[in-house]
C-alpha cells in the first residue's frame, strides 16, 4: 500500500525570543486556537505539528518552542538544525525584549545550518495591551536591515497570528 505523504513540503519553524514574550502562546493559538493567561513554562524543547494549506500548497509544519530553555541561554545547534525559518518574537510593551533580538538573531546565524537562507520574521506580540514601547518605524528599520518581514500580533486576541505563520511559509517557499 502506498504511504505517500499528504503534504508537499515539510518545514521546520522556530520560535525565538526572550522568556515571556508569548512564544508558547503564539504556538498554541496557531495550532490549537487556544489561549491561557496562566501558561506554564515547561523545561525542555517542545514542538507541535500542524498540517495546513497555504496558497493551495499542502504543508506539514513542525513548529519548535524553546519551552523555557531561553532563560538559561542553552539553546543549542540541535534546536536550530534543519530549520527553514525563525520567528523572532518580542513583546511590544517591553523594550528590552526588542533590543535583545540582536543577540537572538546573531545566535540564529551562528547555529543555523543554512544561515544564508534561513527566513527571519520579526513579530511584535501583545498588541492588545495597548502601550507599545517599540516605535513601529524602529521595528520596520530593524526588519529591513536584517532582511525580515515585520508583523504585529496578539496571541490573546487572535490577531496577526495566522498571518505571521502564513507570511513565514510564503517567504520560505519563495526563497531558493
Ligand atoms: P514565552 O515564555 O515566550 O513562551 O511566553 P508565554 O507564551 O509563556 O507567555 C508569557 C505570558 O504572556 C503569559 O502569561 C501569557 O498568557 C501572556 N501572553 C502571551 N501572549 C499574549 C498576548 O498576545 N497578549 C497578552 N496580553 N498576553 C499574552
Amino acid at each position: 500500500m502506498s504511504s505517500a505523504p499528504s503534504y508537499n513540503y515539510l518545514l521546520k519553524i522556530l520560535l525565538i525570543g526572550d522568556a515571556g514574550v508569548g512564544k508558547s502562546s503564539l504556538l498554541l493559538r496557531f495550532t490549537d486556537d487556544t489561549f491561557d493567561d496562566h501558561i506554564q513554562s515547561t523545561i525542555g524543547v517542545d514542538f507541535k505539528v500542524k498540517h495546513t494549506t497555504i496558497d493551495d500548497t499542502p504543508l506539514k509544519l513542525t513548529i519548535w518552542d524553546t519551552a523555557g530553555q531561553e532563560r538559561f541561554r542553552t539553546l543549542t545547534s540541535a534546536y536550530y538544525r534543519g530549520a527553514q525559518a525563525v520567528l523572532l518574537v518580542y513583546d511590544v510593551g517591553r523594550r528590552e525584549t526588542f533590543d535583545n533580538l540582536k543577540l537572538w538573531s546573531e545566535e540564529v546565524d551562528r547555529y543555523s545550518s543554512c544561515k544564508e537562507h534561513i527566513v527571519k520574521v520579526l513579530v511584535g506580540n501583545k498588541t492588545d495591551l495597548g502601550s507599545s514601547q517599540v516605535p513601529e518605524g524602529m521595528a520596520e528599520e530593524w526588519a529591513s536591515s536584517h532582511n525580515c518581514i515585520h508583523l504585529l500580533s496578539s496571541a490573546r486576541d487572535s490577531v496577526g497570528v495566522t498571518e505571521a505563520f502564513s507570511a513565514t511559509v510564503r517567504k520560505v517557499l519563495a526563497t531558493p
